[in-house]
């Protein structure tokens, strides 16, 4: 006799998956033969570098990579990642307490809210935004707040219109720039606007900066490390992912209050192992890689982000032009929802975007394009859009 598995309230109460409808018509578009050129993933299409993957090779066959990894990561990733933050933004850190190592950076962002957010407490989240900010604020017990990301704000929040009785309550902020779905990047003023908030409320900021090696024009978007202050009030996430084409590999780093990643540490340990020291000694080599390697990548993006915002502008398509990110956050056109529009790209042009609306309800009229196709399918797409717009 089967038992009756019923899920936990926490996992009940998920918002609903709004991508499940298109990936299933991408599945059948799919199954009828139809080659759909599919720009709604935030996985780059390119691979890791080689110097990378052979430094992996070597380090796999060290028996002493084999056993258990310390739990905050080697002492020598951390150093490689202090570096690095030396080396690009000019910031200092202590490896020994403000670096910890992450298996990707969605793992300690998931998770740093169970080391400081009780019952009833509330979780600043962006929205538009990644959906782990909240769902981990969930999972923890906490409350999410959302601050809606206006295209007449910028993209940034507009923490005036945040109640006075929310803030006293909030225990973290998440903040994202440059920003998934938006493509928005920060200003100095915009973080140290934050930083004075979380001074006044006492609140822990959880920057997550995917994406600041993915920028174009030659222009490097700020670490919000390198804000005075920033360390004083919280810790900034970092992956490999994005800026190494790791996204396969799962490592990643938080930086910065030592008390905020203490706190992330003891969750840490009490649920996972580390990161395999093999990829941890090849992420080394990735983050002391020639400034050559990241530009070769950002070329790469730059190119597809003229070519798709050329093709799109050609159709009346407005998208605002990244400074960073591979995304390109386009309003869908008069007459038409973010699922609307989506569907009939799909099933008129065989072109996959992602509706804004997925994101949170204020990205509802944007669709969502990634830059992760080449060149040549980028002008396809144009080709195509033109054919039904
Ligand atoms: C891709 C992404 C991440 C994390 O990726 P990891 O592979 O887990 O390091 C984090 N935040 C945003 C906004 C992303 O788009």
């Amino acid at each position: 006799m089967s038992i009756k598995v019923e899920l936990a309230q926490r996992v009940k109460s998920l918002p609903p998956y709004l991508f499940a409808r298109i990936d299933q018509m991408k599945e059948e578009a799919l199954s009828k033969g139809v080659d759909v050129i599919d720009i709604s993933i935030g996985d780059p299409d390119l691979p890791t570098p080689g110097h990378i993957v052979e430094a992996m090779k070597r380090a796999v066959e060290k028996p002493e990579h084999h056993r258990y990894p310390s739990y905050i990561g080697m002492l020598s990733y951390r150093e490689a990642v202090a570096d690095w933050y030396r080396r690009l933004y000019n910031v200092e850190l202590d490896p020994a307490g403000e670096v910890i190592s992450l298996i990707g950076s969605k793992e300690g962002i998931a998770h740093i809210p169970l080391a400081f957010v009780d019952k009833d407490d509330i979780v600043l989240c962006p929205t538009p935004a990644y959906p782990v900010y909240s769902i981990g604020t969930i999972f923890a017990g906490g409350t999410p707040y959302f601050m809606p990301l206006k295209e007449e704000n910028n993209f940034f929040p507009d923490f005036s219109q945040i109640p006075e009785s929310v803030l006293n309550r909030a225990k973290i902020m998440f903040l994202n720039y440059p920003n998934n779905p938006t493509s928005a990047t920060a200003t100095e003023e915009f973080f140290k606007e934050a930083i004075r908030v979380a001074e006044k409320y006492n609140i822990i900021i959880c920057h997550d900066a995917a994406y600041t090696e993915i920028f174009f024009d030659g222009k490097r978007p700020l670490s919000f490390m390198q804000i005075e202050g920033a360390k004083e009030v919280g810790v900034e996430f970092h992956s490999l992912s994005k800026t190494y084409n790791m996204t396969g590999w799962r490592i990643g780093y938080a930086v910065g209050n030592r008390d905020v990643i203490a706190g992330l540490g003891k969750i840490k340990t009490n649920i996972d192992s580390g990161v395999f020291q093999a990829i941890q000694e090849a992420s080394i080599v990735a983050l002391n890689s020639e400034d050559s390697v990241l530009d070769e990548i950002r070329n790469t993006y730059q190119q597809r982000r003229d070519a798709l915002l050329e093709g799109l502008q050609s159709v009346g398509l407005k998208a605002f032009r990244p400074e960073a990110t591979f995304y390109l956050w386009t309003r869908v056109p008069e007459g038409y929802s973010s699922e609307d529009f989506t569907i009939m790209l799909l099933e008129k042009a065989g072109i996959l975007g992602t509706p804004g609306n997925g994101f949170g309800e204020p990205g509802e009229g944007y669709i969502r394009f990634a830059l992760t196709v080449d060149v040549s399918r980028i002008k396809e797409a144009t080709e195509r859009l033109k054919k039904v717009l």
